[in-house]
């Protein structure tokens, strides 16, 4: 069987659908799978244990049978721990069958078939009955099917459907319950996520400021949830407003509701303020009495000391539909709405002497529907992007650049993905800016987007987009014209990794034939720079595990190194590193520079060389990044942007993902007695835009 894949091609900046065999999806799924990470999580396996071996306890006190329902049993890891703990019979479902197979052996290698059985199905497709599935429905429920917002990956419809249909009446649920809490803040760094701040331009004719259209002032973006690892944002980074509170509970031991519905709570600012973001994170007890509790509460909330570091469960960042200043006491209602599978929040402000039947009126009104993004702005840029556009010191150093290779008869053409770079131009005096948005012109038409954005900066018709590809630019797009400045920043939708933004250097090779004989490439070149690395925590998530609170699950560790290494090509993956400290063991090095003055060349561009260590520490891996530069003595890094010397402390551009090359295996990882060094081996393809890479200790 073949499956397609679709994956941007980084020499033209667009998706092609490769045709790969079935196992190519599969190791795929394995390999940037989070069952290593969960089988990290101590926390949370020590918790579950207790848990579990609590409700087998009541079960049996009652006097009956133990008989476990796991959905989702991944490593069959859960049933494990309920068959040691006494359960007379585990049912362990699970729907992805390299996980079913896995389970079998793992549950096998363990000693436990006779007591497990695992069933390859989605647990709606279950059978109870003599010939069924289960031969009776379980009294125990054990699963782990919650993501960041609790519910994102379907825990309501199957909890609900496993109610009706596949435990008895009154059992016992492990967890037992979730409790999902928010807290409301302002972050001006969170909110420039959300929308797109006023630009300000020190042009020729005295100071300009550009402005987002009114549609996206008011904008709802797009349900997606925004997790991430709340836990490294500075606490100097956002003010809260509220306490924490409980939004809503879910008793999982009790038949469960997935329709769409909504909570609202009432809550009084602690402080005034603007009241832009609400972050969110759940816990979950484990039994009734709330004795065994799992919380992703972050620093602030919690004692650090207590921290447990995971990656399949973060927190939430929720953007409220637009700001709202709020004052210290005032009453306002907080609405969480939710779906089967996502949740968006709104803020109204109760209004004076308000009674009953506004109260009523007021519910009446929350049904808020899921957010949809009308300005098509969170289309083009994600929250990400949307934070690079609006960090002005990034901006001013694009500005400065720009004022250094701009003239009155400047003919600019910007090739990048919803970029500000033309208008910036414009603003400075540019004589003619057209654009080009190569990895857009296929999904989608943003030009509404620019049209209301040029209207509410009165551009209309001062930049040109135009609607074709690099190689199919003709001089009638020119106005018959020599392009004399070809900008960039670079940046396109479809690069998933740093180097995949060198498309710009392919589509500047492709419209070599339009530029003037003295023309300026902005930026004029790119390096790619690299650094061993010992990470705090990210290492988890592609660490083999050996034992689980003594369970064998070196079948899984296996499974995933041979995934990892399916082809023998082992690939970089991008990670924001930002979310994931890491302290630097060598010096960063300048390894491959691009010369985007010239085409690119028919031939690989490679590097051999060594970096020493200059640190103790493990190995984990190298980052790579990519720098641009501007002009004489402007650049910019995507990358790494401070190196504190003495710890080896890294700071990292916080709106782009790094490259991560996780080295094989744990030799690396051992400390070092001596001096070291790191060989590598770093090829560019220019034929495919990739990049090979391979490291020796
Ligand atoms: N129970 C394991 C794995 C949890 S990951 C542990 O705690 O370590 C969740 C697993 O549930 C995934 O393997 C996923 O494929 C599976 N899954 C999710 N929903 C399911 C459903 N409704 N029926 C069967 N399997 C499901």
């Amino acid at each position: 069987m073949k499956t397609f894949c679709g994956r941007a091609n980084p020499t033209t900046g667009s998706m092609e659908w490769l045709e790969e065999g079935e196992d190519y999806d599969y190791h795929q799924e394995i390999a940037r799978s989070r069952y290593a990470d969960m089988l990290h999580d101590k926390d949370r396996n020590v918790k579950y244990y207790q848990g579990i071996r609590a409700a087998v306890s009541r079960v049996k006190e009652r006097g009956e049978k133990a008989i476990v329902l796991d959905i989702g049993t991944g490593t069959g890891l859960l049933s494990m721990m309920a068959a040691s703990a006494g359960a007379d019979f585990c049912y362990a479902i699970e729907v992805f069958k390299p996980m079913a197979n896995a389970a079998v052996k793992i549950v096998e290698k363990n000693g436990f078939s006779n007591k497990i059985k695992v069933i390859n199905k989605h647990s709606t497709e279950v059978t109870v009955g003599p010939d069924g599935d289960m031969q009776c429905r379980a009294n125990i429920l054990v699963t782990e099917l919650f993501d960041t917002e609790l519910i994102g990956e379907g825990a309501l419809p199957t909890y609900e459907h496993a109610h009706k249909y596949l435990v008895q009446e009154g059992c016992e649920a492990v967890p037992h319950r979730a409790r999902v809490y928010v807290q409301l803040v302002e972050s001006k760094r969170m909110w420039s996520w959300k929308k797109l701040f006023p630009v300000r331009v020190e042009g020729e004719d005295g100071e300009k400021i550009l402005v987002p259209p009114s549609e996206m002032e008011n904008c709802p973006g797009v349900p997606s949830v925004c997790d991430i690892q709340l836990n490294q944002m500075p606490s100097s980074d956002f003010s809260t407003l509220s306490d924490v509170v409980t939004m809503f509970s879910v008793d999982f031991s009790k038949p469960v509701q997935s329709a769409s519905t909504y909570y609202r709570v009432q809550l009084e600012p602690v402080k005034s303020g603007k009241a832009q973001i609400v972050l969110s994170w759940w816990d979950i007890d484990m039994d009734p009495s709330g004795m065994i509790n799992c919380t992703m509460a972050p620093y602030w909330v919690k004692p650090t000391s207590a921290l447990q570091w995971r990656d399949h469960w973060m927190q939430c960042v929720y953007f409220l539909p637009r700001e709202e200043p709020v004052l210290q006491g005032e009453k306002l209602y907080l609405t969480a709405c939710r779906d089967e599978y996502s949740v968006w929040y709104n803020l109204q402000k109760a209004r004076e002497g308000e009674n009953k039947a506004d109260e009523e009126e007021h519910e009446a009104g929350v049904g808020v529907e899921s957010p949809v993004c009308r300005c098509r702005a969170h289309l083009l840029w994600n929250r990400p992007r949307f934070g690079e556009l609006n960090d002005q010191s990034r901006t001013r150093r694009y500005l400065e650049a720009l004022r250094e290779v701009l003239k009155a008869d400047s003919v600019c053409l910007c090739i990048s993905d919803g970029s500000l770079l033309p208008v910036l131009a414009h603003c400075l005096g540019a004589k003619q800016v057209e654009c080009m948005q190569p990895s857009r012109i296929d999904l989608y038409h943003p030009h509404e987007l620019w049209q209301a954005f040029f209207k509410a900066n009165h551009l209309e018709d001062k930049i040109k987009i135009i609607e074709a590809r690099p190689e199919l630019l003709k001089p009638s797009h020119l106005e018959d014209k020599k392009i004399s400045v070809l900008l960039g920043e670079p940046f396109f939708t479809t690069s998933l990794l740093p180097w995949h933004n060198l498309y710009f250097w392919y589509a500047r090779t492709a419209v070599s034939t339009h530029l003037a004989s003295n023309v300026t490439v902005l930026p004029h070149s790119a390096s790619l720079h690299m650094m061993i690395v010992e990470f705090q925590d990210l290492w988890r998530i592609r660490s083999p595990c050996g034992t689980c609170e003594g369970f064998d699950v070196q079948t899984m560790d296996d499974m995933i190194k041979d995934s990892l290494n399916f082809r023998e090509s082992k690939e970089a993956e991008p990670h924001p590193l930002w979310e994931y400290p890491c302290k630097s063991l060598s010096e960063p090095r300048e390894v491959l520079t691009f010369d985007f003055t010239k085409t690119v060349p028919q031939h690989w561009l490679g590097t051999e060389g060594s970096v020493k260590l200059l640190r103790k520490g493990k190995s984990h891996g190298a980052v790579l990044w990519m720098e641009y530069h501007l002009a004489a003595n402007i650049s910019v890094s995507t990358g790494l942007v401070q190196l504190s010397n003495e710890k080896g402390n890294c700071e990292w551009n916080p709106h782009c993902k790094q490259a991560v090359y996780f080295f094989s295996s744990v030799i690396e990882s051992e400390i070092l007695s001596e001096p070291t060094a790191v060989t590598y081996a770093i090829n560019f393809d220019t034929k495919t835009g990739e990049i090979a890479m391979d490291f020796k200790l």
